[in-house]
């Protein structure tokens, strides 16, 4: 959703609240994209502080849908987004100090509600994904889900990746 700020940004401190939809329905990263399962709403405050300076609070909740780090079985994920941004305006784009945050999301008047959701879902994005404490994992050999059965392959310790090398090889020496 695009928030227009024409009014908020013509006059100092005023102020604009605004409950606004996320319109994605997924989360594309270069690691792949997440399909988007619920969200609410993001609460949107936009305060004109003094000259091009603002402060833009928002909150609201996202639920992706991320694979375990172990099995890669899909997890739903909520993610609590809850930001406070200082920007100003008047410094372009780059230019950024340590106080004052990115305006990647915000374009002349315009607000790019999912362009600054994206941000926060990458600054949220959990450091470990487990669809439970104990999963078990999948096969380093066959990639059987350890969670939903055994499987007679020895544990070589082999990384899974390495496995992936080793069957492109295979193919490669088939041709
Ligand atoms: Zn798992
Ligand atoms: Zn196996």
């Amino acid at each position: 959703m695009l928030l227009d700020l024409s009014g908020v940004l013509s006059e100092q401190h005023t102020e604009l609240i605004q409950d606004a939809d996320i319109d994605m329905t997924g989360f594309q990263t270069g690691y792949g994209s997440f399909p988007i399962l619920k969200k609410t709403p993001v609460s949107i405050r936009v305060t004109h502080m003094k000259e091009r300076r603002f402060r833009i609070t928002g909150s609201g909740r996202v639920t992706l849908e991320i694979p375990c780090d172990r099995c890669l079985e899909p997890v739903e994920t909520e993610l609590v987004l809850d930001f406070v941004k200082n920007i100003d305006l008047s410094v372009p784009d780059g230019g950024q100090t340590e106080e004052l945050d990115e305006t990647n999301y915000i374009d002349g008047y315009t607000l790019d509600v999912d362009e600054l959701i994206r941000g926060e879902i990458l600054t949220g994005w959990p450091m470990k994904i487990l669809c439970s404490e104990d999963c078990k994992g999948i096969c380093n050999v066959c990639g059987q889900n350890l969670n939903q059965g055994t499987c007679d392959c020895e544990d070589t310790g082999l990384d899974p990746r390495m496995s992936v090398i080793r069957d492109v090889f295979k193919n490669f020496k088939e041709v």
